[in-house]
């Protein structure tokens, strides 16, 4: 998805001041935010509290909706540079195209994943005829310098890894987890997986003591060492743990309660983020917007998508410096 915000804040990311030493705890219970003119979403990265996991940037969490009356997801064809989308989905259906060229319909449990380097340009609506619920998970990855101006990539893996074990069914998007590890391809060490929990499940994964976690209820409850955690809420989990003790609650209608586990070395790079576009700097980000609107050759063009372009939204009155010192 994009950001359609129409007046976004930079965001200065990175860095390991805001890393937990050891492990943690915090509560992290997102922010509603308007995408377009009905669309809510949940966003968990970044907030005031925190700016990322690892690599992981941006986490919104929309839906479940009802879309059986309306046209569902229409996002028209808007750039990013300098990061990675990785669109998760737990109802519904989602048409992609993209500047390479791409033209693909996923659903549930499957991966698009799109690695943006020095530029692209994506669309994503939901088809005409579509499934009537849309829920899912909308992530972005920070890419490090070395590879950031790469040519973009786009893969779609409709197969994943994973484990089922007493209660728990794993489903690996990115990384390793338990011996199941994703051909996603990720630039900096880095896990996200989909954990679907049977209610009352009492369970234990793995974690890598040297990365820092944070865990995301998309359906459901649950309660995370202990921790009670609802649906739409995120707990940052720190660094230097080895396991991970969770335990499924009810759901109202019987299903299963679905966890989504993001991980990472923390990213120590400073980089800016605004719109669509992660860069190094302010002036950076300027000109990605407006080669942009100006329709540079940078992203391409998206074909088939019959509509108008998303524009940037003017950037912010003040300058966009990567600070020196960040909280
Ligand atoms: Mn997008």
């Amino acid at each position: 998805m994009s950001n359609l915000d129409r007046r976004p804040a930079a965001r200065e990311l990175g860095g390991l001041e805001g890393t937990a030493a050891g492990p943690a705890l915090d509560l992290l219970p997102g922010k509603e935010v308007l995408l377009g003119e009905s669309t809510y979403v949940r966003r968990l990265l970044p907030t005031l509290g925190r700016r990322m996991v690892g690599a992981w940037a941006f986490v919104d969490h929309y839906g479940p909706d009802d879309i059986a009356d309306g046209a569902g997801m229409q996002v028209a064809p808007h750039p990013h540079t300098g990061l990675q989308t990785v669109s998760w989905l737990l109802e519904g259906e989602v048409h992609h195209r993209d500047s390479l060229g791409s033209d693909v319909t996923f659903g549930p449990r499957e991966l698009p994943l799109m690695t943006a380097g020095l530029g692209i340009a994506h669309s994503e609506q939901s088809p005409v005829s579509h499934p009537r619920f849309l829920h899912g998970v909308q992530l972005w990855v920070v890419l490090p310098d070395a590879v950031r101006d790469m040519a973009p990539v786009f893969e779609h893996h409709a197969a994943l890894p994973g484990f089922t074990s007493d209660g728990v069914t794993a489903t690996v998007l990115v990384g390793e987890l338990g011996g199941a590890r994703s051909s996603a391809t990720a630039h900096t060490p880095l896990v996200g997986v989909d954990l679907e929990l049977t209610p009352g499940a009492d369970v234990e994964v793995p974690l890598d003591p040297a990365f820092e976690y944070g865990v995301l209820t998309s359906t459901g409850a649950a309660e995370v060492e202990g921790a009670p955690l609802t649906t739409g809420a995120m707990l940052y989990l720190g660094t230097g743990r080895r396991t991970l003790r969770l335990r499924g609650g009810a759901t109202a209608d019987g299903r299963p309660t679905r966890l989504m586990l993001l991980g990472g070395e923390p990213f120590e790079e400073r980089v800016v983020m605004w719109w669509n576009f992660v860069g190094r700097s302010g002036e950076e980000i300027a000109h990605y917007a407006e080669q942009w609107n100006a329709e540079s050759d940078r992203f391409g063009a998206v074909v088939g998508y019959d509509g108008a372009r998303l524009e940037a939204p003017p950037l912010p009155p003040v300058p966009l410096k990567a600070r020196g010192r960040e909280r």
